[in-house]
């Protein structure tokens, strides 16, 4: 197999490199081989999918959760088995209510669509073949694949863990230098703190997510530097409300994006809600209080 974006792990696991190197809005691919051939995730690029699928045949596209870059070029199977989550809504078959699932509100939702979605080539998914739940595994002889539903990041958010090589598929658990990313409505930094303990003791032989080359070995210093990031993000909108600030305030600082988000509008709505993620924990753990829309430090 010699291909520069393939590379084999084991003898039936493929490692796919996403375009740029797994920058949005593109992700990593995962291809299982034994009695069917699996691919996870769709946001490899049109023309990569298709070498992808030249060389395995692909006969089933699990995707991991209906983020845009992990739908990205599901199209180009579309007449295989298709497998989503139990948790994932109908939404994913309509563009503008995909728009809204991901901003909160339909007016955002159509800007989404116009502005991301159509330009990145999203097209929604159809009613799926199968769906799976925490817990379900996918048994193909040389690997038995377990689902595990990993919310916080988003809703129907799963990893994967192949127990016969040890294969740990932490998806958007992703250890890039941004950090963690829970900008959507559903996104909770409690329930992805949870999410990132409970895979972390998992008996992994390797660890491969969406957008990082796969790590072999011990990884547990990634996913403690990984959980220290929620950390060093809280501290971040702690220090930079100085005096005190609204919400507006701290949007247009940016403390997430700098700005350099592909679109204010969504910037915005995805940046609103991981300010109000934390701003939330620094109430509750005491350190900030809201008075009339300002968010003021405790001295
Ligand atoms: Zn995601």
């Amino acid at each position: 197999m010699t291909h520069p974006h393939i590379k084999a792990l084991t003898d039936h696991i493929y490692f796919i490199q996403s375009p740029m190197n797994g920058r949005f809005p593109f992700c990593n691919g995962f291809v299982f081989k034994g009695s069917q051939t699996i691919l996870i995730d769709a946001g490899l690029g049109d023309k990569l999918i298709q070498a992808v699928d030249q060389c395995f045949h692909i006969d089933t596209l699990v995707i991991s959760h209906s983020h845009p870059d992990h739908i990205k070029s599901w199209h180009m199977l579309k007449d295989r088995r298709l497998l989503l989550p139990l948790e994932t809504t109908d939404a994913v078959r309509d563009m503008e209510k995909l728009g809204t699932q991901y901003t909160g509100d339909p007016g955002s939702g159509r800007h989404w669509v116009k502005n991301i979605g159509k330009p990145l080539g999203i097209v929604p998914l159809r009613k799926p073949d199968q769906r799976f739940g925490d817990k379900d595994v996918f048994d193909i002889g040389t690997a038995r694949i377990q689902a595990i539903h990993t919310p916080g990041h988003y809703y129907d958010h799963y990893c994967f863990l192949d127990h016969v090589s040890g294969t740990l598929i932490t998806t958007d658990i992703d250890f890039s230098s941004f950090g963690p990313w829970y900008g959507n409505p559903c996104g909770s930094i409690k329930a992805f703190i949870d999410s990132v303990h409970r895979i972390m003791d998992l008996p992994y032989t390797r660890v491969c997510s969406s957008h990082r080359p796969p790590f072999e070995g011990d990884a547990s210093h990634h996913f403690t530097a990984f959980l220290q990031a929620f950390d060093r993000q809280k501290s971040e909108i702690l220090e930079c409300l100085g005096q005190g600030k609204t919400l507006a305030d701290i949007l247009a600082l940016s403390p997430f994006y700098h700005n350099k988000f592909m679109d204010l509008t969504v910037q915005n709505v995805f940046e609103g809600n991981m300010v109000r993620e934390n701003l939330a924990l620094l109430m509750e753990e005491g350190h900030v209080i809201e008075d009339k829309g300002w968010f003021i430090p405790r001295k």
